[in-house]
């Protein structure tokens, strides 16, 4: 009786595809490809953080829900319908951060990379400046925590610190993060070849499983590369240490020359001019994109 319950199944199947793809046009077929993209985009921002466990719930309260229907299950059904919409508010309310991330990256962010970045600044200048600031913190065992600000924009910490506006230089870093300097504590936010602010207040980081090692500055790092796609740069006030957190991934005890490999990496845009114009370079980019993560 099953196997007959499978078989018939798989005909309504078989059959419904087979209607769907004789009466399919253009903008049917654009449309599944705009809906794949963005469930691509989804499940691969999701992987990252914890929601990815709750997506999984989700995939099987609708299978069940799928499998009730079939076997027109009345009162699973329904009970599973009001989990699921219930389940959806929850997931928005809890999952919040995550959202304002994904949309975050969706709306200026990830359009703006695709379509190609038209920074005018010297960000080589911007990376050596920094790079050698570091060096003298690490030595003189100054603190810093240092925010390259990318795709996503980061109106929110901006807000909490004080506005500087001045072009990355080794000494005003140095200063800035002097011990007895008025703006020392908190972050500064880089923005296009700019210190835009000083003595901001960065997210922690939720991970409870963090290194106890690891004090405010690293979670503070961790915390606000999890919430963005911004490069964070720390120097321990304690060890000398620098460390870089991108994609909320720690890279600890970095010499100055492998911080400005990194930096390079991450942030110069020369690999971007490689790239080829028009649909190429979109595809290019994304190519990029999805190797570097
Ligand atoms: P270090 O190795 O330099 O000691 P740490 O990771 O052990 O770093 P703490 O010793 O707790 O961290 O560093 C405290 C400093 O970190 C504060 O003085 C402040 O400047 C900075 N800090 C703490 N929390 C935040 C935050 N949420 N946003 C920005 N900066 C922060
Ligand atoms: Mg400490």
């Amino acid at each position: 009786m099953i196997f007959d319950l499978i078989r018939s199944v798989l005909n309504d199947m078989y059959y419904n595809i087979r209607a769907y793809v004789s009466t399919m046009t253009i903008m049917d077929a654009a449309d599944i490809l705009l809906v794949t993209v963005l469930v691509y985009f989804g499940i691969r921002l999701l992987r990252k953080s914890n929601a990815f466990g709750v997506l999984k719930g989700f995939l099987v309260l609708i299978l069940l829900l799928w499998v009730s229907e079939l076997l027109r299950l009345n009162v699973l059904t329904f009970l599973l319908n009001s989990a699921l919409q219930v389940g959806l508010l929850a997931v928005i309310i809890i999952f919040q951060p995550e959202l304002r991330k994904m949309l975050g990256q969706m709306g200026a962010g990830a359009l703006s990379s695709l379509v190609g970045r038209t920074e005018a600044y010297d960000t080589e200048k911007e990376i050596s400046q920094a790079v050698e600031a570091c060096r003298a913190m690490s030595w003189s065992r100054q603190g810093a925590l240092i925010v390259f600000e990318r795709r996503v924009i980061l109106t929110d910490v901006v807000k909490t610190g004080t506005m500087i506006n001045a072009a990355v230089t080794t000494e005003l870093l140095k200063n800035i993060f002097f011990p007895k300097a008025p703006l020392h504590d908190g972050a500064i936010i880089i923005k296009g070849g700019k210190i835009i602010c000083a003595g901001c207040m960065l997210p922690l980081s939720s991970d409870n499983k963090l290194s106890r090692d690891l004090g405010m500055r690293h979670r503070a790092a961790i915390g606000m590369s999890e919430n963005s796609d911004a490069v964070v740069v720390v120097v321990s006030e304690e060890t000398g240490s620098i460390s870089v957190v991108t994609n909320g991934m720690l890279k600890r005890h970095l010499t100055p020359e492998a911080l400005e490999k990194l930096l390079r990496i991450e942030l110069a845009p020369a690999i971007e001019k490689e790239a080829p114009e028009g649909f190429a370079g979109f595809f290019h980019r994304l190519k990029r994109r999805g190797k570097a993560e």
